[in-house]
């Protein structure tokens, strides 16, 4: 293995393919965002709010984990002023340590409290990212969820509709997000149809919260072509065997996985098999602020935990291209730029 250092590691160029807005704000953000209005916080003491947001390094259950987002995090995102910023910001901080494009994704049900229209968000977040591309060049799209344990059908197909109407404000794909066990895909098959039948990329979670059949079914009955975390595919052979063969790229995020108690610690993360195996895996953050955490320090952690040398980073690095829901143009130019860039800064070593 070659010797990397964090700091060759941050210059790196990355993707961050599996993002969710409301988790990864930034804690001066919300308590601006919270006095502006008039959202009540735990606390307005920046260490004393983390804290209360911050799950810890490891928490009891993915609900523990998701207790912050309702409690704190999605209050203060009920504005059309306050996604542009939330979304500007996220794109920023993945900028500053290297990402050259991020899927941002979220879902819309959850930023209406108020009110707001739902197209009304999705321009929100995309002026974000407009306002994040035209200062620092970063490229940015969204990713619409639906959200598995509180929707009903007709709602998930009105999600899929969003995504099919609103490809020119950038949205590149569908997602599933929310407890998995009790909630396998397949009953929300005809909205993933509706939205891959337009064009619109498929991703679901699947294989973090639940075992290996909700892969299967996000595989084979919802036509899913990433899959967020996939954690749990070792439990299933042959469909390891497919995912590998079919170039399915899973979208790991180790820290949030030990965090919520789907791996044991990052040493036992199935991903180090993964990789030997032929799986395609694209390494991301999943909430940067409730996980604490950065593209830097996951691609760290590899390096540290896995062994991973320039090889395997190198690989990892270039499938979050490959893999990202953009138009073949767009998508090998960033590839051919990342590779040059990866290439020079692993020969100057
Ligand atoms: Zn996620």
């Amino acid at each position: 293995m070659s010797s990397l250092s964090l700091d060759t590691i941050k210059k790196l160029p990355k993707t961050d393919l599996h993002l969710h807005l409301d988790g990864s704000l930034r804690i001066p953000t919300i308590i601006e965002l919270a006095k502006q209005n008039s959202v009540s916080l735990p606390s307005t003491n920046p260490k004393e709010l983390f804290e209360h947001i911050y799950a810890g390094e490891t928490c009891h259950s993915l609900e523990d984990y998701l207790r912050a987002f309702f409690e704190i995090l999605l209050p203060v995102l009920q504005t059309e002023e306050s996604l542009v910023r939330a979304t500007r910001e996220i794109a920023e901080d993945s900028h500053q340590e290297g990402a050259r494009y991020v899927e941002i994704r979220y879902c819309p049900h959850l930023h209406a409290n108020k009110g707001m229209p739902h197209k009304t968000s999705i321009e929100a977040v995309h002026e974000g990212m407009k306002q994040a591309k035209d200062k620092w060049g970063i490229e940015a799209r969204i990713v619409l969820a639906i959200l598995r344990h509180d929707m009903t059908i007709k709602e998930a197909l009105e999600i899929a509709e969003l995504c099919c109407e609103h490809k020119d404000l950038g949205v590149v794909a569908i997602d599933i997000a929310g407890a998995e066990d009790g909630y396998p895909p397949k009953r929300f098959k005809e909205a993933f149809d509706l939205a891959i039948n337009n064009g619109v990329g498929c991703t679901i979670h699947a294989g973090e919260g639940y075992g290996s059949d909700s892969i299967k079914q996000a595989v084979h009955d919802c036509g899913a072509m990433r899959i967020g975390h996939g954690t749990n595919l070792y439990q299933d052979p042959e469909l390891q065997t497919y995912v590998a063969q079919n170039n399915i790229a899973l979208e790991a995020c180790v820290t949030s996985n030990v965090q919520t108690r789907v791996a044991k610690n990052w040493a036992d993360h199935p991903v180090k098999q993964y990789i030997k195996q032929g799986i395609t895996i694209t390494i991301n953050t999943d909430n940067r602020l409730v996980s604490h955490t950065t593209l830097s320090d996951e691609l760290w952690g590899c390096h540290r935990h896995f062994n991973w040398g320039t090889t395997e980073i190198r690989q990892v690095l270039l499938a979050g291209f490959e893999h990202a829901f953009l138009p073949e143009e767009n998508k090998t130019r960033l590839l051919t730029e990342a590779a040059r860039d990866i290439d020079q800064i692993f020969n100057s070593l």
